[in-house]
């Protein structure tokens, strides 16, 4: 008889926590004949901020209402925690779900006070254990809970959304712009704010930005979406440096970008020729420079020569604009601290060749 392998106490965990919170596989929504999000499938592990970052209708909300259960499947599979929840035949209800979800419009009950509006969020099940004045002494509003939601800042109603879809324990938060309409000191304290609050209480979540520094600075994981698909996931780290393509680098950050052919094992290009290892010979490509690996400088030229367009000093950087003869897009140029560039002087530009990231002008496909 064919022995069962038994599984010991620590690989059986092993085993239960590499089941990803959320699992959608191959998940397909369309509005009439056009699909919203097809063939896309994500994995996200349990705790941690996984962000969907791309161009506006690219289909992010629409994932997040699939997830939801605001959306129905056409094709695929969701499972939260290891159970089915949704697929083409069958859709659980929202509110049977474990998810909670924070708009950018924060959709507090206008009517209701803040205490009767947290209270609101929390399953029945769940009420007497949430005390609502514990919640708003945890987020700075202690004795805020007799008010109504117009008397309180953009900033302390966000708060108040965030608890209250906190104070219901969902497995997975979502969060779908919510930042965009604070200001920008306020959302930078609200992101900080909204990432102890999700790490105190170890909920995953899914943050939904079309702003690339958002998802840089908030995510363990960013997956990008463009067309209704997920084109790479990965931490930010690994995207920035290594994007599968030009689409996700261009998504990520700005990019100076140059067209060539590779011969000889090199391109040349407005900026000179640049080294093309393991690059086919005849290839045509886009080399893509970020603008702060692009430095200009009053020394002897070391490659292109370029005229100064514009320089923005910021404080603690400057943006610098030039023109490269031949090259119809301007380049840019991020400096620390204060440029004494000035508009209409010529400047060589240097920049390390390691830095430059080649692209296949067709596919966009990255090749080195
Ligand atoms: P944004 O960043 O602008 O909010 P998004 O990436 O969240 O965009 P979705 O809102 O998911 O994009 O929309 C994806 C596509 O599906 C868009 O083309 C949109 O017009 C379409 N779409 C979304 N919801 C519906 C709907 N209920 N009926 C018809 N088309 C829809």
């Amino acid at each position: 008889m064919k022995q069962m392998e038994m599984l010991s106490p620590a690989r059986l965990c092993n085993a239960q926590s590499v089941v990803p919170m959320l699992q959608i596989k191959n998940a397909e929504r369309r509005f009439a004949a056009t699909p919203a999000v097809q063939g896309l499938s994500l994995d996200v592990a349990g705790g941690g901020v996984t962000c969907l970052l791309g161009p506006s209708g690219c289909g992010k909300s629409t994932t997040l209402r699939l997830i939801a259960g605001i959306e129905k499947l056409d094709q695929g599979e969701i499972r939260i925690d290891g159970q089915v929840v949704s697929d083409a035949s069958f859709t659980t209800p929202p509110e049977r779900r474990p998810v909670g979800m924070v708009f950018q419009d924060l959709a507090l009950f206008p009517h209701m006070t803040i205490a009767q509006n947290i209270a609101f969020g929390i399953p029945k099940a769940k009420r007497a254990e949430v005390q609502v004045g514990q919640l708003l002494d945890r987020v700075g509003l202690t004795g805020y809970g007799q008010k109504y939601p117009h008397m309180l800042s953009g900033g302390e109603q966000q708060r108040i959304a965030l608890i209250r879809a906190l104070a219901a324990q969902p497995k997975i938060m979502m969060l779908d712009e919510p930042f965009s309409s604070l200001d920008q000191r306020l959302r930078a304290e609200m992101r900080e704010f909204t990432l102890d609050l999700l790490r105190e209480s170890g909920t995953t979540a899914i943050l939904v930005t079309h702003d690339p520094d958002e998802a840089m600075m908030m995510a363990d994981r960013i997956a990008v979406m463009d067309r209704g698909r997920i084109l790479q996931e990965g931490t930010p780290q690994n995207l920035y440096h290594r994007p599968a393509a030009l689409p996700v680098a261009q998504l990520l950050a700005d990019l100076n970008m140059l067209q060539g052919n590779v011969r000889d094992g090199h391109v040349e290009t407005k900026l000179g020729m640049i080294p093309a290892h393991g690059v086919a010979e005849g290839s045509n490509i886009t080399c893509a420079i970020r603008p702060e690996h692009l430095r200009p400088c009053r020394c002897r030229p070391q490659t292109g020569n370029a005229q100064v367009l514009r320089v923005h000093s910021l404080g603690r950087e400057s943006v610098i604009e030039l023109g490269l003869a031949g090259h119809a897009h301007r380049l840019r140029c991020n400096a620390p601290g204060s440029s004494d560039l000035v508009p209409g002087e010529t400047v060589g530009l240097s920049f390390d060749p390691a830095h430059v990231m080649m692209f296949a002008e067709n596919s966009g496909l990255r090749l080195s």
